[in-house]
């Protein structure tokens, strides 16, 4: 099997990381690809802003520099097969590269570039200037889903084709934690690095509860091994990115992360990041399946995406008893009001603001224009959920339809389409749902009648007030009587 050999050196002081990669022979000139976007955020990543330049080196040793074909490829002429490039890394997100004193931490989607026409080819990566403990307590770590062996006290690690490199992002780093469960056969990783949450125990309890609540619903975990790999800075930021068989997760400053209320963060990012496993990793948008990391896919699906799996992440927490009802009543509290002080959803559908998440979707954008698909997309799910419960008499729920879903389209790998969404809801509700999909979904009414029934149908009472600053306040508690 014909693969890219790609050796990655890193220049500390500049926070720089250099490439040089080899590609298997090939006819005629060809295209270098630099993905323009990264799962996870559905937006251009426009990450050639951080190349410096892209060289190629023929068989004589001669370099020439590329020049580009689009924003994000260089075209590569007949007869060379090495490609180096300088890549800019000083980024600490959930989602970024990175590179400096005590951190060595990439997302290939950011920085790697692929031949464009063979995207099956596997990648072998030397970290060459990387020595990792293998046995003792001393030294760097290395914390990833990738395969890896060591050659000669360096890391290889090993991508099967473009997108399982993509979605594999590496962490390395001397001040590294390390623990791990196994649940239902399937073996858990937690990587933590730097910043170690007050309570250890606690935080592996917690992984086990919320793991062992959504494996149970869904029956069967679509990798045979999974890891969290937690950057705990610190430094002010939070983030969560999901992968295949990974999740990176990026809290601080320290003082957060030892905190009551920071540590709550963690487990509830963790949880959502969790869910995320089955739901948008493998039942995905068929516009994602597979990722084209060359151009822009919007899909209108991603009320799915992030809506379910915020509202799932959250009510994880409660299933799995990390939080009581009062606890999951604040978080839906929150949720609430983010949804009722944002009057974008009337103007656009939650289906609509997916689409145009790749316009402006993470920021706030123009006032009152769009919704969001992670506050929006998950008073849906709740919607869909209560309502499935009310007509099945509680037999069924949308975690039923979930389960549908990733063993009918998810574990094939089959793209999802709106259609087979409904379709698996109504037929776990055994009736027609077409008035949420068409209000709610794609529709902008108002949602505060079909909320207060909703709460109604859990014994849940919810009302609101608007404070002396004109914002809607919301109160949920439980009913008396
Ligand atoms: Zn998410």
């Amino acid at each position: 099997m014909s693969q890219v050999h790609v050796e990655l050196t890193r220049r500390q002081k500049e926070q720089r990381l250099h490439f040089r990669a080899t590609f298997p022979p090939r006819k005629g000139s060809w295209t270098l690809q630099l993905p323009t976007w990264r799962p996870g955020r559905y937006e251009l990543g426009n990450f050639a802003q951080y190349v410096m330049w892209v060289e190629g080196v023929d068989a004589e040793g001669e370099r020439v520099r590329l020049s580009k074909s689009s924003l994000h490829s260089w075209t590569v002429p007949e007869g060379i097969l090495v490609v180096e490039w300088l890549f800019h890394a000083d980024i600490l997100n959930a989602g970024s590269t990175c590179v400096e004193d005590g951190l060595f931490y990439v997302n290939p989607v950011n920085c790697f570039m692929y031949d464009l026409e063979r995207q099956d080819e596997g990648f072998l990566i030397h970290l060459k200037d990387l020595e990792v403990r293998e046995t003792s307590d001393e030294g760097w770590a290395l914390a990833t889903a990738m395969p890896w062996h060591a050659e000669g006290g360096h890391p290889v690690l090993e991508a099967k084709n473009v997108q399982h490199l993509m979605d594999s992002p590496w962490m390395a780093s001397p001040k590294m934690w390390h623990d791990s469960y196994l649940e239902q056969g399937v073996e858990f990783h937690v990587w933590v690095h730097d910043t170690l949450p007050s309570d250890p125990e606690k935080f592996m309890a917690d992984h086990v509860a919320f793991t062992r609540a959504q494996l149970s619903y869904f029956g069967s975990f679509p990798v045979p091994s999974y890891h969290f790999l937690y950057l705990f800075p610190d430094r002010d930021v939070r983030h969560g990115v999901e992968h295949e068989d990974s999740t990176v997760i990026a809290l601080g400053p320290a003082e957060r992360v030892k905190s009551e209320e920071g540590y709550m963060e963690i487990i509830g990012i963790a949880s959502h990041e969790l869910y995320h496993a089955w739901n948008v990793k493998r039942i995905r948008p068929a516009e994602w399946m597979p990722y084209d990391f060359a151009n822009a896919r919007p899909s209108e699906l991603g009320y799915i995406a992030e809506g379910v799996t915020t509202y799932m992440g959250d009510l994880f927490l409660f299933e799995a008893g990390i939080v009581n009802l009062e606890g999951w009543c604040q978080l839906m509290t929150r949720l609430l009001e983010r949804h009722l002080n944002n009057p974008g959803r009337k103007n656009l559908s939650v289906a609509a603001s997916s689409y145009d998440t790749w316009l402006d979707g993470y920021k706030m954008g123009v006032q009152g224009r769009k919704g969001s698909i992670y506050v929006e997309g998950a008073v849906l799910a709740f919607l869909c959920d209560t309502r499935i419960m009310s007509l099945t008499q509680g037999q069924s729920s949308l975690s039923t339809a979930m389960k549908l879903l990733w063993e009918r389209h998810g574990k094939p790998r089959e793209g999802l389409t709106a259609d087979m969404y409904w379709n698996a809801l109504e037929e776990v509700a055994e009736a027609p749902l077409q008035d949420l999909r068409e209000r709610h979904a794609e529709g902008t009414e108002d949602t505060w009648k079909a909320l207060v029934e909703a709460m109604g149908t859990q014994g849940l009472t919810l009302s609101q007030s608007r404070d002396d600053k004109g914002i809607t306040r919301v109160h949920l508690s439980p009913s008396k009587g």
